[in-house]
């Protein structure tokens, strides 16, 4: 097996066991990097040097018995809008191509200046996170490792082919609206949202803050578990952080599951599931259900309502975020100005900022406005609030929800992207997650007849990251899907 082809927690073993050295590590995924990159296009900036001079370190800190960290330096990507001190972190948008973060994001410190992770690159994403393909990003697509004439799902777009591709063996995205949980879905790989507040937001570029959240890309669970047990926990710069014990998540996934009940939310199965979704989510049901778990139905009467009130609420907050964005306190300033202050940032933002974020802005700018706050704002709230009664309610019944992560497989580039309403559609079944707050996992179940990837997603209760982990890792290891690689080619062209 080639190195790029283990799982993080294999590899450190064998760095342990000293058969691999954290240098060889990171150079065959460099190498691993050059051979895949033009075609799948993950990473919009590189650490090559830095990374192989901390990977030197490393390694002579092991020899000197110093500890290195849980990490033991394996290759981690970043998604492009977690801050690290003096390296370029842009949002992909035009508007932060200069932008040097002066400090470290908390999850950044926690994973590598203790954790020992080492950091090759920042990861391609939509423009401030906003989009479901990695489309709207200023510096192109990425290319779905399964298929490259389709999208890898978004907004952490990168981290997911990034993972999938064997490029890294850990990578961070941000779900504000099932940001993890789709490229982790489409790309065939495992991706964690946390309890809102589980994970420091200190360090991350604010989208939509009452619904943003860090989380790992992984191939497996264990590494997700692994991740999640480093960078979770209170931050004294977070105020939503949450002060509350973090689990020992990676002994916890083992456990059995045969005392499990799961409910099943029959309207997360309803029209515009594709069939192959929903027979490969009803076959993983069925593998849980022969480990012993019980399965129970449950309703989540609002999910209907759930697209408008997310769209609502992430644009209104985003509108306010992104205000700081002008040219004079945040961004580059537009080359062509003419008039006076206002005209600077009115031109700055507009020249700068792409089409779906300027929607959003505006959008989100009109829901705030005096006259509509009521009527758009204030409603949206109060739906949130139903849809948050419907989660509460459903597990008086059930330890942990199960259903599709994504209502399709990944679509072809540029099939949605002049359809603004379709691709908000396809967060129907992630963002009913964030509105509540609560913590989902998708693990890849299946493949389409296109042999695209299938996502099974397992929301839990509040903090309960270890119970969805748990259920995670006994369907992974039944289904034993994880090993599986993509082609990466089609024919030889990209389009
Ligand atoms: N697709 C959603 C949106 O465009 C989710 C984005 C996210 O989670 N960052 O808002």
């Amino acid at each position: 097996m080639k190195i790029h082809e283990h799982m993080g927690y294999e590899l450190i073993e064998k760095i342990k066991n000293k058969e691999l050295s954290i240098q060889e590590i990171i150079q065959s995924h460099f190498e691993r990097i050059k051979g895949t990159e033009q075609l799948v296009h993950s990473f919009v900036h590189l650490t090559e040097d830095e990374a192989l001079k901390e990977a030197k370190k490393l390694d002579e800190d092991l020899k000197k018995g110093k500890s290195i960290g849980k990490l033991y330096g394996l290759p981690l990507a970043n998604k492009d809008l977690i801050c690290i001190k003096d390296t370029p972190t842009t949002c992909c948008s035009e508007i932060l191509k200069d932008y040097y973060p002066p400090y470290n994001a908390t999850v950044i410190e926690r994973l590598i200046e203790k954790g020992g992770a080492i950091h090759i690159g920042n990861t391609n994403m939509d423009e401030f996170a906003m989009g479901s393909s990695t489309e709207t990003s200023c510096y192109g697509t990425t290319y779905n490792p399964w298929d490259l004439t389709r999208v890898p799902g978004g907004s952490s777009g990168g981290s997911g082919a990034a993972i999938a591709s064997g490029q890294a063996i850990f990578a961070l995205g941000s779900d504000t609206g099932g940001s993890i949980r789709s490229p982790a879905s489409y790309c065939g790989v495992v991706g964690l949202k946390p309890t809102y507040g589980r994970v420091s937001r200190y360090g991350l570029v604010a989208f939509a803050n009452s619904l943003d959240q860090i989380g790992p890309i992984t191939k497996c669970v264990y590494d997700s578990a692994l991740l999640l047990e480093i960078m979770a926990g209170k931050d004294p710069l977070d105020s939503t952080s949450v002060n509350r014990k973090v689990d020992k998540y990676t002994e916890e996934i083992t456990h059995p599951i045969e005392n499990k009940i799961l409910g099943v939310p029959k309207e997360f199965f309803g029209e515009g599931l594709a069939n192959p979704v929903r027979t490969s989510v009803n076959n993983a049901i069925k593998k849980l259900e022969s480990l012993g778990a019980t399965t129970v139905d449950v309703s989540i009467p609002h999910l209907e309502f759930t697209v408008p009130t997310y769209y609502l609420l992430c644009m209104s907050e985003a509108s306010s975020n992104l205000a700081r964005f002008d040219g004079l306190r945040y961004g580059k300033m537009s080359d062509n100005l003419t008039g006076d202050v206002f005209d600077v940032f009115s031109r700055t933002r507009g020249d700068k900022f792409g089409t779906e974020v300027r929607r959003r802005i505006i959008l989100g700018t009109y829901a705030l406005s005096a006259g509509y706050y009521d009527m758009y704002y204030i409603k949206a709230l109060k739906v949130r609030t139903l849809i948050k009664n419907d989660f509460l309610e459903a597990f008086k019944k059930c330890d942990s929800i199960i259903c599709p992560t994504m209502p399709t497989t990944a679509f072809k580039i540029g099939e949605l992207i002049d359809d603004p309403i379709q691709m908000y559609m396809m967060d129907i079944l992630t963002c009913p997650v964030n509105l509540a707050g609560l913590p989902a996992l998708t693990v890849p179940c299946g493949f389409d007849n296109n042999q695209l990837p299938i996502g099974f997603q397992i929301i839990g209760d509040y903090f309960d990251e270890s119970g969805i982990l748990n259920i995670g890792y006994q369907l992974e290891q039944e289904l034993n899907l994880y090993r599986k690689i993509p082609p990466i080619k089609n024919g030889g062209k990209k389009k």
